[in-house]
């Protein structure tokens, strides 16, 4: 239901934290975090409210220039801790946040549990991972390249947000029915799936259009097409009363 992401110098949690809160007005039944700094990747998320998942997250290490978090209105599988998002990949390596539905992922999963994948939750989110996953590992290709190949097999409504152990300075995110806005700062980007999480740090924000792919660095805020095409961000001005 709620998107927040951060790369840049900062500490991510405090942002991603106080994003989430601003999209609580969203209506959600869970949140989470994942958090990635040079020992890998942390994931935290409950079911409840942003606070109940601060409250849980107490004491642990939230250290990372870069991560992702997600407040969730469930539509495939129940309101739970292990159905909250962000969701890990098979391998660990990747994490991943998305509002929306993907329609056909039962074929899919079905597919890959063929192949010898487990699933840890019931969502429809989880799978649309592990699928880029396997294309990712059996093409050796690129995660952006996987992702293309992947958003042309599924049909639904999605805005994701990808990160990878291996690109610990990188957010990939793509839209197709469900807002995203990056903010762009000065040596620094954050994405959400409205504004409101934002305007506090920057003024200047890109409204990425359906079927666009963004690659998001502290430094560099690259939009492709879904046929590998760069296109040209729109920069917008948001408006301060
Ligand atoms: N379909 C996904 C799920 O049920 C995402 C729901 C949302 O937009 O929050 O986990």
């Amino acid at each position: 239901c709620g998107i927040v992401g951060y790369t840049g110098p900062r500490e991510a949690y405090p942002i991603l934290l106080k994003g989430l809160k601003r999209l609580e007005y969203r209506g959600y039944d869970s949140s989470g975090v994942a958090l990635l700094n040079s020992n890998g990747l942390n994931v935290y998320k409950k079911k409840g409210k942003v606070a109940e998942m601060e409250e849980d997250v107490m004491g642990k290490n939230t250290h990372a220039h870069i991560g992702i978090g997600h407040t969730r209105w469930a539509t495939h599988g129940e309101p739970s801790d292990r159905n909250a998002h962000p969701h890990l990949s098979q391998s660990g390596q990747l994490a991943m946040i998305h509002n929306g539905i993907i329609e056909n992922y039962m074929p899919i999963k079905q597919e890959l549990i063929n192949k010898g994948y487990t699933f840890k939750s019931d969502t429809d989110t989880e799978v649309l991972l592990n699928f880029i996953e396997d294309i990712k590992k059996n093409n050796n290709c690129s995660l952006e390249e996987a992702l293309r190949i992947a958003l042309k097999r599924i049909v639904g409504a999605y805005c994701i947000l990808l990160i990878d152990q291996h690109d610990p300075e990188t957010i990939i995110a793509a839209r197709k029915g469900s807002p995203l806005v990056i903010g762009i700062g000065k040596g620094e980007h954050f994405l959400a799936s409205d504004a409101s999480p934002i305007i506090e740090y920057t003024k200047e924000v890109v409204y990425v259009n359906d079927y666009e792919i963004a690659i998001v660095r502290p430094d560099e805020l690259i939009l492709k097409n879904l046929g590998n095409e760069k296109q040209s961000p729109f920069i917008t001005k948001l408006d301060m009363e």
